[in-house]
């Protein structure tokens, strides 16, 4: 890798480790290295800065520091409520969650149906929002739990966790949801939610990948994953990923500090990027609708082109982004998300995901919005489904809701 200058707009995907979170890690790998189940005070002191850190991030999501279980990533926290919810109610098997999570979620209930377990996975409409009637009428006696995510990975739209929470109460059924994509971008409030479980990951807020936690609301039923030692509170064995977890600590207190600039500044940049986009490249159309949706998302479909390609040269230019495609053996396939909200494959073959951060600036989305006119008039160009001049006009502004 060259030192050439990079701009990041892949939020979604990872974020940069901020600097001040590398700073209280740095001293866990290099002096404060003690198991920190040893009785020992070169121990202990690990177990103590472990535990500032749940407290950090229990502040972060109103939580009780007991209420918080540390995982390896946001895909063991995902596996580990779903296989719990069925471990702890033997008589349930049946669970359900939506056409739109994230693999984590997706791929596993593929697994739990060849093992005989019930998955309804409910659908979205063109703007990838859910019926609630429908949630709540797909409940069964037999329902181990509801999963379904606060905000898409793919374009940022945000589902009403409260509601759904609510009527998982009322039907007496555990509710789960995969909040990975969500702190910094929005208050979490997990009382004022009245969700019983939670997933978030630490690399999708300016901390370490491979730190991921798990909030398990007091006394509800819980059987821990990997099953091994105490730690944890008997509810995740493995020694803990001390600096990693400190890590996590100080990225949460960031988080909470940087919501409002990421709801100010981060969702103006956004704005001026995907308005611009929209107004100045003719076939470009914004996947879902505007709002509600993360203030940091933006997914835009470029017309007559594959987002591969789009990548590809922008990579080129230094920019990252992403596509909502996944190659499989050559051929490129578009993403389950833009699939279940009923997007034509050829239109979802060209849509890239733009998402900001707090490091991007105006000069960085200027960068972007001179160079992508051209990178898409010249894909176009070479592309066999180009569409005649007379098809190079705009669309009516706002078409999302009509896909
Ligand atoms: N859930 C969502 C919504 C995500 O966006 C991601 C990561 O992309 C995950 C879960 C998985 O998190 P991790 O990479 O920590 O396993």
């Amino acid at each position: 890798m060259t030192d050439r200058k990079i701009y990041y707009f892949d939020n979604n995907a990872t974020t940069r480790v901020a600097p001040e979170v590398v700073d209280a890690m740095v001293p866990l790998l290099r002096d404060h290295w003690g198991n920190p189940s040893s009785a020992y005070r070169f121990g202990s002191q690990v177990a103590r800065q472990i535990e500032e850190a749940r407290a950090q991030v229990a502040a972060l999501l109103n939580a009780d520091p007991k209420e918080l279980v540390f995982t390896s990533c946001g895909t063991e926290s995902n596996n580990a409520v779903l296989q719990s919810a069925l471990a702890t109610q033997p008589g349930k098997r049946h669970l359900i969650t939506t056409a739109v999570e994230h693999s984590a979620i997706i791929k596993h209930c593929e697994v739990l149906r060849a093992q005989g377990v019930e998955v309804t996975l409910l659908p979205v409409d063109a703007d990838g929002m859910l019926d609630l009637h429908l949630l709540d009428q797909s409940i069964r006696p037999d329902t181990a739990i509801v999963s379904v995510m606060w905000a898409n990975n793919e374009t940022g739209l945000l589902f009403p966790i409260e509601e759904i929470a609510a009527i998982c109460r009322s039907r007496n059924v555990p509710f789960h949801t995969d909040a990975t994509q969500v702190p910094g971008k929005l208050k979490i409030d997990v009382k004022a939610l009245g969700v019983d479980f939670l997933t978030l990951s630490a690399h999708k807020l300016h901390a370490p990948k491979g730190i991921g936690l798990l909030f398990v609301k007091r006394r509800a039923k819980f059987q821990p994953y990997i099953i091994g030692g105490h730690q944890e509170r008997g509810k995740r064995g493995g020694t803990e990923n001390a600096a990693s977890i400190v890590a996590f600590g100080r990225a949460a207190e960031l988080a909470a500090a940087h919501l409002e600039e990421e709801n100010t500044r981060v969702r103006a940049l956004r704005d001026r990027l995907e308005s611009t986009i929209l107004r100045t490249i003719p076939n470009t159309i914004r996947t879902g609708p505007k709002e509600p949706r993360l203030p940091n998302t933006s997914n835009i479909a470029f017309e007559f082109v594959e987002a591969e390609g789009i990548l590809m040269a922008l990579d080129h230019l230094g920019i990252c982004v992403s596509s909502g495609s996944a190659c499989t053996t050559g051929s490129l396939n578009p993403s389950h998300v833009l699939t279940a909200m009923g997007l034509k494959p050829a239109r979802a073959k060209g849509c890239v995901r733009f998402s900001l951060g707090i490091y991007n600036t105006e000069d960085e989305v200027d960068y972007v919005l001179s160079h992508l006119p051209r990178v898409i008039a010249r894909l176009r160009e070479a592309s066999p489904h180009h569409a005649p001049k007379s098809r190079e006009s705009k669309p009516p502004a706002d078409v999302s809701s009509h896909l």
